[in-house]
C-alpha cells in the first residue's frame, strides 16, 4: 500500500512570520521525490479542526506578540488534544512565537499569554530582540543547523533537552547556550522562515519521525541528491561562523 503522510498546518494566516510556511512546502516536497503521498489541511483562525487522530505532522509558525495574543485562545481550545497527541508521540514542529506558546506562559511587560502547557518551559519578554543568523549542532542530527532568529522573548527550558547547542547566535536565552527543545517527537526552535530548505536533514529526521510512528515497519527515508542542498547549509555555515 502506498505510503501517505498528512500535515497540519494551524493558523497559517496568523502565524507566518518570514514565509514560515515555506516549510510546508519543504516536508511536502521531499515526501513526494520519495513517492509518498503527502496531504495537506490548513487550520484558519475561523476554522476548528476536531481530528488529530488522523494527523501525522503538525506546523505552528511564528508571529508578532500582537498575533500570538489572538491565536492564544484560539489555540488553548485545543490545549488536551495537542497534548494528548503530542504524548502519543505525534510531530509537532513549532517554530518562534509557536514554540513560545508550547509553554506554561510567555510573560509581556503589561500581561501574561497562557500557553498550553506541553513543555515544561516559560518565556520572559527581555530587552534587546535577539537578531541574526544562528548555527546549531544538535546531537541526533550530523548537520549543523543554520537558520535566522528574531525574538524579544527568552525561553526558560528548564530540564528539557535542547535542539541543538548554540555555535553561532543567541539561541534560547542568549545566555543558555541552548537553542530550541526537542521532546518526544516536537521539534521547537526559534530559527525562522526557510528553516527546513536550508537544513534537509533536520526536515528528513522530522519525516522519518513521522512515518515511524505511522508505519512501524518502516526504517528509513531513501536518499535525495541533496548537493546543492548540502552546499547552501555549508555556504551559510561558512558565512555565519566567520562574521
Ligand atoms: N513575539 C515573540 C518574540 O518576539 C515571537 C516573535 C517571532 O515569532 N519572531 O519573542
Amino acid at each position: 500500500m502506498p505510503q501517505s503522510i498528512h500535515i497540519l498546518h494551524m493558523f497559517p494566516d496568523l502565524l507566518n512570520l518570514y514565509g514560515d510556511k515555506g516549510n510546508i512546502a519543504c516536508m511536502q516536497k521531499r515526501l513526494e521525490w520519495r513517492g509518498i503521498a503527502c496531504e495537506l489541511t490548513r487550520c484558519t483562525f475561523d476554522e476548528r479542526f476536531l481530528d488529530f487522530e488522523k494527523v501525522d505532522i503538525i506546523f505552528l509558525g511564528g508571529g508578532s506578540d500582537r498575533e500570538q495574543k489572538i491565536v492564544c485562545s484560539a489555540l488553548l481550545q485545543y490545549k488536551d488534544k495537542l497534548k494528548a497527541y503530542v504524548e502519543r508521540g505525534g510531530v509537532l514542529v513549532a517554530v518562534c512565537g509557536g514554540y513560545q506558546l508550547l509553554g506554561k506562559y510567555y510573560a509581556l511587560p503589561d500581561e501574561k499569554i497562557e500557553g498550553l502547557d506541553i513543555l515544561d518551559i516559560y518565556t520572559e519578554h527581555g530587552s534587546p530582540r535577539l537578531i541574526g543568523n544562528i548555527v546549531l549542532q544538535s546531537e541526533s542530527i550530523a548537520q549543523p543547523i543554520v537558520g535566522f532568529e528574531n525574538h524579544g522573548g527568552r525561553t526558560y527550558i528548564g530540564s528539557h533537552t535542547p535542539l541543538g547547542k548554540v555555535v553561532k547566535g543567541f539561541g534560547n536565552t542568549g545566555e543558555s547556550g541552548a537553542e530550541g527543545v526537542r521532546y518526544k517527537n516536537v521539534f521547537a526552535t526559534y530559527l525562522h522562515g526557510p528553516l527546513l530548505p536550508k537544513n534537509p536533514q533536520l526536515c528528513d529526521t522530522i519525516l522519518e519521525q513521522a512515518l515511524k510512528q505511522k508505519y512501524p515497519d518502516f526504517t528509513a527515508l531513501a536518499p535525495l541528491d541533496d548537493k546543492m542542498e548540502n552546499q547552501a547549509n555549508t555556504y551559510m555555515q561558512n558565512i555565519i561562523l566567520s562574521d
